[in-house]
């Protein structure tokens, strides 16, 4: 089979491509290893960002491309690929422009600032209210109608497994199938295969020295890229990893967490202020909790044993509603009813009536545990906090039962990929573009387009942009 542009991946970037390129009236063959179409849009927060938007505007928001990207350089210091993050800034209004015109629906309290990231300055952060499944949603309807025109044949349960060329241009496709193996053509190739969170063997490759523990989507295995550098390609950006709090395992040692059930809000000071403190293996505090960055939170976190620390609180903590009334916000989404049952179940979240037995139930270290506890106490008593610099001091931690939950420094997004140039040609370890083959998305890594920094949306934002780049251009 043959097309004039072949797409590995029938994901966020993959489908964006394929619509745009057989809206154009192209012939799109896509190879896509799992039963269904959507990649990561099942579970990502679907969190975009661009600037100058309809919305923005008529919210009275001031904002443009340049703003975004001067904002952008600010939090990532000017790092990544300087030339990617621009043309996904300039892309971005025109793929939120395109969504609005399939329909897509967005959430009513956006745009707006968000503080799980270093927070932009201007409120440009946009999704629907189903997350990522809002742009789903839209695409889906899109997709159906050139598949139903003939324009876009899926090749599903396809497992992209090698590259061939022909008159030294990459021209041929290599899959597994069940029934064996199978080669599809394409006049152009791109690979919009994702991401390599849920590979732990490649993640340990390119991260030695960093614990997986992982919310990525299931298919985010590293094909692209094992298959790509085996054929010359660079990879770049690896040294810009960061992780993202705070995730809790469900089965202890799983290195999984669900970005959507188990996360716990250690965001404090900006959405609540905190009533807890945070120690690591040690049974030590080690940042004031009330820490306002993001990224300040990240890299103390990653100083601490297996990148990981346990949130201590008490009865009194978990039954206290927040600044905006809310029961408890420390688990994301759970009541306290919810909580209690999960700390019954003593997995990621243990219960104790005394300190002592806290300790013997989460195996941290008794005597330091209790001196941390007690000096906290203090540092309530005496509202000064001479180790951190903590400013909120309102809540001691002495009404028993006593809790502790175990928060990962986990991974969302990764951020080493393949390396690109501005017609997002893959380029090989000598900066040379490799003939025929092309890439958008996560493959790309996020250090590319979000530097050395989260800024908010530019994950997905720049793999369905690209995706569309990719689809027009070609
Ligand atoms: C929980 C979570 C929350 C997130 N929240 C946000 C957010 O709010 N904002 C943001 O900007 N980003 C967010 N992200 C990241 C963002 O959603 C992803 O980076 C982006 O959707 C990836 O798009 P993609 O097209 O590169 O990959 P995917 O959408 O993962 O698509 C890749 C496709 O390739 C297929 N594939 C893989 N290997 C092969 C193979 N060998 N052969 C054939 N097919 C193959 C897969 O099955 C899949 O369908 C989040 C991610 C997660 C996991």
């Amino acid at each position: 089979m043959s097309y004039d542009i072949l797409i590995v991946g029938a994901g966020t970037a993959g489908m964006s491509c394929a619509i745009t390129a057989a809206q154009r009236g192209l012939k799109v063959g896509v190879i896509e290893k799992s039963d269904h179409v959507g990649g990561a849009m099942h579970w990502s927060g679907g969190h975009m960002s661009a600037g100058g938007t309809r919305l923005q505007k008529e919210k009275g928001i001031e904002d443009s491309v340049e703003k975004h990207l001067e904002d952008i350089y600010r939090i990532n210091n000017k790092s990544g690929d300087l030339k990617l993050i621009e043309m996904a800034v300039r892309e971005a209004p025109k793929t939120i422009e395109w969504l609005d015109e399939l329909g897509m629906e967005w959430a009513p309290e956006c745009p707006r600032i968000i503080y799980g990231h270093v927070a932009y300055e201007t409120a440009r952060t946009i999704y629907g209210p189903e997350k990522a499944m809002s742009i789903y949603k839209v695409l889906l309807p899109q997709w159906e109608e050139q598949v139903a025109m003939g324009r876009i044949e899926c090749h599903f349960k396809n497992s992209f497994i090698g590259l061939s060329k022909s008159d030294n241009r990459f021209d041929t496709v290599i899959c597994d199938v069940e029934t064996g193996k199978c080669e599809y053509k394409g006049k152009n190739i791109v690979i919009t295969s994702g991401g390599y969170g849920s590979n732990p063997a490649y993640f340990q490759q390119k991260h030695p020295n960093i614990p997986l523990v992982s919310s990525c989507y299931p298919t985010a295995t590293a094909d692209g890229h094992v298959i790509l550098e085996k054929q010359g390609a660079q990879f770049k950006y690896g040294e810009f990893h960061l992780p993202s709090l705070g995730g809790m395992e469900e089965v202890e040692g799983s290195g999984r967490v669900d970005f959507n059930a188990n996360w716990a809000m250690v965001l404090t000071s900006v959405y609540r202020q905190p009533r807890d403190i945070y120690v690591n293996a040690h049974g030590k505090r080690f940042i004031r909790e009330d820490e306002v960055s993001p990224e300040a939170r990240e890299l103390a976190t990653m100083q601490q044993p297996e990148w990981c620390f346990w949130v201590i609180f008490d009865e009194k903590a978990l039954n206290s509603p927040d600044e905006n009334g809310n029961h408890n916000p420390i688990m994301i989404g759970r009541t306290v009813e919810e909580m209690k049952a999960e700390a019954k179940r003593g997995k990621a979240l243990r219960m104790a009536d005394t300190i002592e037995g806290l300790a013997d139930a989460t195996g941290l270290p008794k005597d330091n545990l209790k001196q941390t506890i007690a000096e906290y106490n203090t540092m309530i008593d005496i509202k000064k906090d001479s180790n951190f610099g903590r400013s909120y001091l309102e809540d001691p931690i002495k009404t028993a039962p006593f809790y502790a939950l175990k928060v990962h420094a986990s991974v969302l997004v990764t951020f080493g990929g393949i390396k690109v140039n501005k017609d997002l040609q893959v380029l090989d370890t000598d900066e040379q573009p490799m003939p025929g083959i092309y890439a958008a998305g996560e493959v790309l890594g996020l250090g590319a387009t979000s530097g050395s920094s989260f800024c908010s949306g530019m994950a997905i934002t720049p793999a369905l942009g690209f995706g569309r780049i990719l689809g027009r251009t070609l």
